[in-house]
């Protein structure tokens, strides 16, 4: 090499990371950035920066999946370019999600499984919002035969996830969710009954509530609508936000009616990324037989030659959570699931019994796995004051990673505020007990420091449903 070389090939050698010229000094932030940079440095300015994003494993207020085995990480790797909406280009993946509409239709006792209409959604929310129109629709269709007014849609809900008020506002139905009241914390069949008129389009109960994790009574609902439908002649359709309890309920509470086997229930939706095992952005909608998805709302695209529905609101969208979703079903099965599941429940009561034991709390839903999801919620004992409040005690825990939420409940008891964690794959029993060591630390904390003002529900984090 010739000696006038040296010096440029010496600079061009790479140089430490976190002393190249990229990283001694502040990265581009709000500007679009001018020039390139090496990718090692921009990968390590980004990786770094998510550092403070915490510990997902720690977070226990998420319903989402924050472990996944090795082979779903992989099979994410691979399906890096695959897109749900080419279905013609990639006829094996929605041949898989195609399966994958079946295989939760059988799950959920679907009379029709194997012809069943579905499909997959990048969530509970947008599986939520094409349950919702189906319903509208429907309703639409029926007055109109009858040569009635489509003006005044209304939804009859218990306690919902934000995903019902969008669908309520965005379509512009009124929302008549149900308020709580006392200890009434759900949808009961005759508070139901007291908001039904012929302009509901649909009931819609909720297993798993995201606030106190229970399951909403469906059966008892489908019943009291059976019994409307004989006295007045109104037949209102159910639609089951089963975000969490679609994967759970069907492994480890089998004699819960809450499915398809209920003939009043028309649709049902799931969130494959929650208790579904897969990674995030995948979520489920199926109907219970091809006549109760609205042929308006079909879109036919080519397929291997065929025809295949297309029903998503998204166009282009990744397709790797769907072939982690059908892995997960071959890997788990009915038997892998209850495994995993069933162990989360055991660990969500164990956490509920040591935390009625610390003293000053009161638990509301302790993990039963008939009554609700593998988590549990509290609240402060009545006439109690340990000197802080439940906004304190999540930021306490916050200082050892843990983000274990406390909020206050919704419309008509938004004076109780409870706290919840979330028990799901990979909270393991000793990360529990670790959980437990903390949270007696901060109480003998805030028993040795006294705050001059507890935390209010404005100064707390901000913590949406
Ligand atoms: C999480 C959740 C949703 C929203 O689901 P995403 O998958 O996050 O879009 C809707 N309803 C309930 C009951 C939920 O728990």
């Amino acid at each position: 090499m010739p000696l006038h070389e040296k010096e440029s090939v010496r600079e061009k050698l790479e140089d430490e990371v976190y002393a190249s010229a990229d990283l001694s000094v502040s990265m581009p932030k709000y500007r679009f950035p001018a020039v390139e940079h090496d990718p090692r440095h921009a990968y390590s300015v980004v990786h770094d920066e998510l550092m403070l994003d915490g510990n997902a494993r720690q977070n226990l207020a998420t319903f989402c999946q924050t472990w996944a085995e090795p082979e779903v990480h992989q099979l994410m790797d691979e399906c890096m370019d695959k897109n749900m909406v080419d279905k013609d280009e990639y006829p094996q993946t929605a041949e898989i999600e195609a399966r994958c509409v079946h295989m939760l239709a059988d799950l959920w006792n679907s009379p029709a499984a194997a012809n069943t209409v579905g499909c997959s959604t990048t969530g509970s929310s947008e599986a939520a919002m094409l349950g919702g129109m189906a319903m509208k629709r429907r309703w639409e269709s029926k007055r109109r035969a009858a040569g009635k007014a489509i003006d005044k849609p209304n939804l009859i809900t218990g306690p919902v996830q934000i995903c019902w008020h969008k669908f309520a506002r965005y379509w512009d139905i009124e929302l008549r969710e149900i308020p709580l009241d006392g200890d009434r914390l759900l949808m009961t069949a005759d508070e139901v009954l007291a908001r039904c008129d012929e302009n509901t389009i649909g009931v819609v109960p909720t297993l798993g509530v995201t606030f106190t994790c229970q399951y909403e009574p469906v059966q008892a609902v489908a019943d009291a609508l059976d019994e409307l439908e004989k006295e007045q002649g109104l037949d209102i359709p159910m639609h089951v936000d089963a975000a969490s309890g679609g994967f759970l309920a069907p492994f480890c509470a089998p004699d819960l009616v809450w499915d398809f086997r209920l003939p009043r229930v028309r649709s049902i939706n799931t969130s494959g990324h929650k208790f579904g095992l897969s990674p995030l952005g995948v979520g489920w909608i199926i109907w219970r037989e091809a006549t109760d998805l609205p042929e308006e709302m079909v879109f036919w695209v080519n397929y291997l030659g065929g025809n295949m529905r297309d029903i998503a609101l998204n166009f282009s969208r990744p397709g790797g959570q769907v072939v982690c979703q059908y892995y997960n079903f071959l890997r788990l099965g009915r038997e892998g699931y209850g495994k995993v599941h069933n162990a989360c429940y055991e660990t969500a009561t164990y956490l509920a019994a040591r935390i009625a034991k610390l003293g000053p709390f009161e638990v509301i839903y302790g993990g039963d796995r008939g009554a609700g999801i593998p988590a549990l919620c509290w609240r402060m004992k009545e006439g109690v004051d340990p000197g802080f409040s439940l906004y304190d005690l999540a930021d306490r825990l916050r200082s050892r990673g843990w983000q274990v939420p406390a909020y206050a409940l919704p419309a008509n008891r938004q004076d109780l505020v409870i706290q919840r964690i979330l028990v799901r794959h990979g909270v393991s029993r000793d990360l529990a007990t670790l959980l437990v060591e903390d949270i007696q630390r901060a109480i003998d904390y805030f028993g040795k420091h006294r705050l001059p003002t507890p935390m209010s529900a404005a100064e707390a984090s901000g913590f949406h449903h």
